[in-house]
């Protein structure tokens, strides 16, 4: 039964505006860690402390904060693995305990609130929505529902789940981590205390948890890293622009099915499994050659879980330019990793119908089915369904060719 007031504009204004006119004791919020959040949340800060008014913020997003890790030598740490080990241990010794506390609304009237629908936010993008409402149920109810499932039904397979895109078997809950909808300590702690759970499934699930706050310790103390590679010699790899190249990519239309598998999942349901987000991605920054950005930034565009940090921190990683990142050199083969972890191709076919009928030896490569096998199964490459925009072979060397001219 409570009130939630709504604003819309610049919130040095608004706080300002409702510190003056109204009744206020205490300011509260759980900070975040992205440069932008940064700035404008210690504006907020040194307005509610100059107007003599308490302060009250929180962790809420992450299991550890980026300036409270620090290695031997007193620095924020560049390698996950030592990372991990450190936090894990701290969260080990933390009594982790929690508490429902019912918050008690003010059932105040301001004079510029305005309403959840005066904000348009579904208007412009109708279409969109209806599509993705179809794979998703906001709220922290659901939120609760999905760990709860994870580990029931998923938990127990999530060292094979990881790798699989063609099962259902990672937890999904990516999205309501990002918008606080399930804090990641509630995540933690629950997977971590489930005896149910094997060792192995569960080290596994809690270290993933653990690059989320790695990706934001990263983002932390490399602010520019949304922009700027961390690895500076970057600055001067011959990225090459191809407009052309990377519609096709974002439509799912290059012709290599695995990577058109994760593009179209991505636009018609807003979520791309972890194995092929490293597959697209390599794909774009090595075969296509086409800058990080250009990934990041469709990315950032149609992910349900659009992250600042663990978006910027992914495709750093799968390009080779970020801190402890994948090498450069390190090529994924977009042909053997749909036959290693999509070997039924059943995760292909969902998402390109058009390879539906033919013979599973060739939906990673139907472009080596002779022209009678095309017949007998009613298909012609390069009409059925596009012939691959780039020679594999031929653009990996042409990676390996770029990258040593910057190492
Ligand atoms: P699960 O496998 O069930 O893992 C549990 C949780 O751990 C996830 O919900 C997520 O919060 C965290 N996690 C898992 N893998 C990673 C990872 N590699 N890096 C950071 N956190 C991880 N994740 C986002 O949340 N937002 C993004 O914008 C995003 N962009 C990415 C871009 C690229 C190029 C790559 C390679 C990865 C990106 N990831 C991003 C990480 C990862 O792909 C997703 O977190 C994961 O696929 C979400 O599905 P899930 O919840 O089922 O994950």
């Amino acid at each position: 039964n409570g009130k939630l007031n709504i604003f819309a504009g610049d919130p040095e204004k608004i706080i300002s505006s409702i510190l003056k006119n109204s009744n206020v004791k205490c300011v509260s919020w759980n900070r975040l860690y992205d440069p932008y959040s940064i700035k404008r949340d210690t504006i907020i800060k040194s307005i509610v402390t100059s107007s003599k008014i308490e302060c009250d913020s929180h962790n809420g997003y992450l299991l550890n904060e980026p300036w409270n890790i620090k290695n031997k030598s007193g620095t924020f740490f560049k390698v996950f693995t030592p990372y991990w080990r450190h936090c894990d241990e701290l969260l080990k010794l933390k009594d982790i305990k929690f508490k429902n506390t019912k918050i008690s609304y003010a059932n105040s009237k301001f004079k510029n609130e305005i309403t959840i629908q005066d904000l348009n936010l579904t208007n412009k993008k109708e279409q969109w929505i209806k599509k993705i409402e179809k794979y998703w149920i906001p709220g922290e109810s659901n939120a609760k529902l999905q760990l709860k499932k994870y580990i029931s039904e998923k938990a127990n397979n999530y060292s094979i789940g990881r790798d699989r895109p063609d099962k259902n078997l990672t937890s999904k809950l990516s999205p309501y981590l990002h918008f606080g909808e399930i804090s990641v300590l509630e995540v933690y702690d629950k997977v971590n205390n489930e005896k149910k759970i094997n060792p192995e499934n569960k080290k596994k699930f809690l270290a993933e948890l653990g690059w989320r706050d790695f990706s934001y310790n990263l983002l932390f103390h490399y602010p520019d890293m949304t922009q700027k590679p961390i690895q500076t010699k970057f600055n001067k790899f011959p990225w090459i622009k191809n407009a052309k190249n990377l519609s096709l990519w974002h439509n799912g239309k290059t012709g290599i099915p695995i990577v058109d598998a994760g593009m179209r999942q991505l636009y018609k349901t807003g979520w791309m499994h972890n194995r092929v987000r490293m597959i697209v991605g390599s794909f774009l920054t090595k075969n296509l050659l086409l800058h990080w950005k250009n990934g990041e930034e469709w990315f950032f565009d149609t992910l349900v879980d659009a992250d600042v940090g663990s978006n910027s921190a992914g495709w750093q990683w799968i390009s080779g330019c970020g801190a402890d990142a994948s090498p450069y050199f390190r090529i994924f083969n977009p042909i053997l990793q749909g036959q290693k972890f999509d070997p039924d191709g059943d995760y292909v076919k969902e998402f390109v119908p058009e390879l539906n009928n033919i013979p599973k030896k060739y939906i990673h490569n139907p472009w080596e089915m002779s022209m009678e096998d095309q017949k007998k199964y009613n298909f012609e490459i390069g009409t059925s369904y596009p012939l691959p925009i780039v020679d594999l072979k031929e653009t990996r060397n042409r990676a390996l060719s770029a990258f040593k001219t910057i190492s």
